[in-house]
């Protein structure tokens, strides 16, 4: 990202629904009947932060996996320099324009539009964004806040899988949360997040209900279960990892064939296990899941093994792994066997748009 691409997009910004208009009408003016009217402030605000740039790989997998499905949805493909045209005329509007500044966007847009082409054609189809309402805001523990939302049309997705969601107060970043919960007959969502940075600190301190967050295409973070495999599973899960996790044992719960469950929760203290009603609402529900909290800062857990560093209390699965399914989602401080003992378990890579 060059400093003065992402200054002018900030700038542009500032006035977000008259650049959206001027965008629509550029479009309109070009090919008319392109672009619904309705789409234009989510669609350009994800366009132009894309050819901007500002975000990691999985910020940038998720705007992709948005705005794959927007050109595929409302086929958009041959009008490519329409598009990209009418992005460089709606900065160009919005501050003072030179001839490095407009060339330094055409190159951007024409990139982010070659990057959007490769998104639609391996993109679903389907719609590619769903408004949601923010009906529950719940300060769950110490940076974490759970959601839940109610799309107006029913967004269809897997346990496991995780959602782009994005809110008004940060126009065009979108971010991957994982869905606590398995698909409602209500079509309600469950987003449990911890307090990072720009979006993830809006949903947890700023969001309230009857809020609009747009949530996108679902994709896959590696943690379907196959629903014709019986196995045991082992879940372990830290901090917000804790949502996909939830989710599948809520997809055990309502599957016809039964398979035992061990969900080991890492938190730091009895406290920080922000999601304990639910979880104990399932222990009591099904008496083939066995909950385990492994707690690497409660002071009535034996001391670890490893000197003054604090330990997970000691979780006795390491000796059942053989013919188990494991999956393992956060920053989880688990008890290990020394010889197994690695770098905590990291989030899954981004899914591929
Ligand atoms: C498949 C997938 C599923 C996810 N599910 C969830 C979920 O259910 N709940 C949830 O809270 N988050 C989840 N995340 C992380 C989420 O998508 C965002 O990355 C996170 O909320 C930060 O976004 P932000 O806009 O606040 O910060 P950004 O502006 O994106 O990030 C600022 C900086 O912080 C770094 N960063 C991002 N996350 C963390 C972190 N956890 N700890 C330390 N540094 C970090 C980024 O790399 C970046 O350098 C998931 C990510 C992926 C890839």
């Amino acid at each position: 990202m060059t400093a003065a691409l992402a200054s002018s997009w900030t700038l542009t910004m500032r006035y977000a629904r008259q650049a959206a208009n001027h965008f629509w009408y550029a479009v309109e003016d070009r090919s008319p009947g392109l672009l619904p009217e309705r789409m234009a402030g989510v669609f350009l605000a994800a366009l132009g932060r894309l050819a901007s740039g500002g975000d990691d790989p999985a910020g940038r997998a998720a705007l992709l996996a948005v705005l794959g499905r927007a050109y595929r949805q409302h086929r958009l493909l041959p009008h490519q320099r329409t598009i990209e045209a009418a992005l460089t005329a709606t900065v160009a509007r919005h501050l003072p324009w030179t001839p490095e500044l407009a060339a330094m966007w055409d190159r951007a847009a024409g990139q982010a539009s070659a990057a959007v082409a490769g998104a639609a054609e391996r993109a679903g189809d389907g719609p590619a964004w769903w408004p949601a309402e923010v009906i529950e805001h719940h300060r769950a523990g110490e940076g974490v806040a759970i959601l839940t939302v109610r799309p107006w049309r029913r967004l269809p997705f897997q346990p496991g899988q995780a959602v782009p969601v994005s809110t008004e107060r940060w126009p065009g970043r979108w971010r991957w949360y994982s869905p606590a919960n398995a698909p409602r007959p209500d079509g309600t969502l469950e987003f449990h997040v911890r307090a990072v940075a720009a979006v993830s600190r809006a949903l947890v301190h700023a969001v309230r209900p009857g809020d609009l967050l747009w949530l996108g295409p679902p994709g896959d973070a590696g943690l379907r279960l196959d629903p014709t495999c019986g196995a045991d599973l082992l879940l372990a899960a830290g901090g917000t990892g804790l949502a996909p996790l939830r989710a599948l044992v809520e997809q055990v719960a309502a599957a016809p064939a039964r398979r035992r469950v061990t969900l080991i929760v890492g938190a730091r203290t009895f406290t920080d296990l922000y999601d304990a009603i639910s979880l104990d609402r399932l222990q009591r529900a099904h008496d083939w899941l066995t909950i385990v909290p492994a707690l690497s800062h409660d002071v009535s857990a034996p001391p670890g093994g490893a000197g003054r560093r604090p330990h997970a209390r000691p979780v006795p699965l390491h000796a059942r792994t053989g013919g188990l399914r494991v999956r393992s989602v956060g920053h989880a401080c688990l008890g290990r066997p020394p010889a197994a003992r690695r770098r905590p378990a990291r989030r899954p890579a981004p899914p591929r748009p």
